[in-house]
């Protein structure tokens, strides 16, 4: 299944995706109720004979009613067989689906989300949020539902045999309701602290595991243990609070019902004492109290869980229905693609009211053309990448694809026809095959070798232990920085793309892997629209143009000779890196 065929961002609301994902239960629930239905007139039976076969002496009468009993059951137990085996496929499709849309949801939010969200956050809303929701669903379908329906069967067939069973009945439950009702404001209050919490701890955990190299690098394991520990304190703190109101609130109940069935029971021996109540009415009622309170006693149970539900539900909400994605809705493609960049009085802030990271920048990038963009730190040269990708949309200004204006643009596809090799290169947990074959998934082998030889990675790739299926640890950890760099290469040449972003590819490497590197970026940059971001102003020299930016402005704009001839901020850089 794949996710973009099934699943309509447009229409992203999540109350409205359970609702309709509801159908896969139909079976279920049709098969429930028919279970219930038989079930309920087993009160009645045993009434009929209490009050009748007992004391008339009658044994046919006694079989007969005992034989239909029996029928009953074998109709309760059928049809429970069946709803229960259809149960658990149907929830798997539901939760399946829930966490692709959540998935789904996070590949689309904006950057300017993403900047300020721990990636723990998220995962803790795929993964524990929608286990959450789906436990709750769960408990919903298989007891309260067919619960409630069953008590409310037996209070009709009570009213039925006698108004005053069911009056005692209506009287319980009410009084039950309330005693639930007087802590539910304060265990959805700890429920969502609970959360919060979780959320705060997961994202720490997260974010120093992926950083263990720094951490242990400085020595700083004690600190680490000190920032995580914290956040986990402070879950704990949380949770033993949220354990101490579910557990009293179950208590109070449990009272209640006690109290309710000492006290019914009483006056159901006083009625009969009176002739006003037969003694299989008594006994009717005796068996069907605790059947009338179960669900209610049960919703007791089930508020905690699906208080906590509601929360993971407010938490997966939160996201599904979030604003914050990207809004990119265009849908030309430029055919024939040439990959030509024009940038129009472009400016862009990252945060309202801060200092603009672009400023009215304008540059046109021709089809083919080689551009290097240079700059101290700070000048905005990533910024003008992200602008490009479509990652951030300008504050004003316009970018133009071959002339299409950013908005009329399919992103996807434009992102499609581009290749980006970055400093530190993301390599998953595959093997190297598949690294780079997550440049065009449907590359045959050959056309993998072919790419890594241009990448000049397909030596040391086939002196790996496995060659092209070995596997690289998560981050490539088991490759060095310079045959990372070499795979990300052959990832990006795979995909022959029209505008090659370079963003200090060779930055992090020593002199030898460097060369190694820059000769197939030399080779990659053939024929492509491609922009390099070098501080090395070495890698540079071949460039048809260079810009340099400033402060988020084009402060020179030139050959290498031209403006190395003159005077100024790019003769300041060149001599900071000779
Ligand atoms: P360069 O790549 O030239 O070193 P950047 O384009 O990364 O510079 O940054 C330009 C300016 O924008 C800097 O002042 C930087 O602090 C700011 N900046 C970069 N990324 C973000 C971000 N995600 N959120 C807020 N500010 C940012
Ligand atoms: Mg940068």
């Amino acid at each position: 299944m794949t996710p973009d065929s099934t699943i309509d961002i447009s229409s992203p609301s999540l109350k409205g995706f359970l609702w309709r994902q509801g159908k896969f239960l139909r079976t279920y629930h049709v098969l429930r109720v028919l279970s219930i239905v038989a079930i309920t007139p087993f009160l009645l039976l045993t009434q009929i004979i209490v009050d009748q076969a007992i004391p008339a002496g009658d044994t046919t009468q006694l079989w007969a009613l005992t034989g239909i009993s029996l029928l009953l059951l074998a109709v309760h137990v059928v049809t429970m067989y069946f709803a229960v085996k259809s149960l658990a496929p149907s929830m798997q499709i539901i939760f399946r689906e829930l966490r692709a849309r959540v998935f789904h949801k996070i590949n689309f939010m904006s950057f300017r989300f993403l900047d300020s969200t721990q990636a723990g956050k998220l995962i803790s809303k795929y993964s524990f949020d929608t286990n959450n929701i789906e436990m709750t669903a769960m408990m919903g379908v298989t007891a309260i539902i067919p619960e409630t329906l069953r008590s409310l069967l037996l209070i009709l067939i009570l009213m039925i045999m006698n108004p005053w069973l069911a009056g005692i009945v209506l009287v319980a439950i009410p009084l039950f309701a309330c005693a639930r009702l007087a802590n539910f404001n304060e265990i959805r209050r700890s429920n969502h602290l609970v959360r919060l919490a979780r959320e705060r701890m997961t994202g720490q955990a997260n974010e120093y595991i992926s950083a263990i190299r720094l951490v242990r690098g400085y020595g700083q394991e004690d600190e680490a243990l000190r920032q995580v520990g914290n956040t986990s304190v402070h879950y704990s703190d949380e949770r033993v609070y949220q354990t101490k109101l579910n557990q009293s609130l179950g208590y109070m109940l449990f009272t209640v019902i006690m109290i309710i069935s000492i006290l019914s029971t009483a006056f159901c021996g006083w009625l009969v004492i009176n002739d006003m109540m037969s003694l299989g009415h008594l006994v009717a009622l005796v068996g069907a109290l605790p059947i009338c309170l179960w669900p209610v006693s049960m919703l007791t149970q089930f508020s905690l869980q699906y208080l906590q539900g509601a929360e993971s539900y407010r938490s997966i909400k939160e996201l599904l229905d979030s604003d914050s994605t990207e809004k990119w809705t265009g849908t030309r493609m430029p055919e024939p693609f040439r990959g030509e960049v024009e940038f129009d009085q472009v400016t862009f802030q990252y945060h309202p009211g801060k200092a603009a990271a672009l400023k009215g920048l304008n540059t046109i990038i021709r089809a083919g053309e080689h551009v290097a963009l240079v700059g101290s730190s700070g000048s905005g040269k990533s910024t003008f990448i992200g602008l490009l990708l479509g990652f951030y949309a300008p504050t004003s200004g316009e970018i133009r694809i071959d002339s299409v204006p950013q908005p009329q643009l399919s992103m996807q596809q434009f992102r499609q026809n581009c290749s980006i090799v970055m400093q530190d290169n993301i390599l998953l947990s595959g093997s190297v095959l598949d690294n780079i074959r997550f440049g065009k998934v449907t590359a045959s082998l050959d056309e993998v070798r072919e790419v890594a030889r241009h990448a000049y990675a397909l030596e040391f790739i086939e002196a790996l232990p496995n060659g092209f299926d070995t596997v690289v640890g998560e981050r490539g950890a088991t490759l060095s920085g310079g045959q990372r760099q070499r795979i990300a290469i052959a990832r990006a040449l795979l995909r022959d793309p029209k505008i090659l972003i370079l963003d200090e590819a060779t930055s992090a490497l020593d002199y030898e892997s460097e060369k190694a590197v820059q000769q197939a970026l030399d080779y990659l940059a053939q024929g492509r629209t491609t922009i390099t971001i070098a501080h090395r102003l070495s890698t540079v020299r071949k460039a048809d143009r260079i810009l340099l930016l400033q402060h988020g402005e084009v402060e020179a704009s030139g050959t290498w000779q031209e403006l190395s001839s003159r005077a100024g901020s790019f003769r300041d850089l060149l001599a900071a890196h000779q």
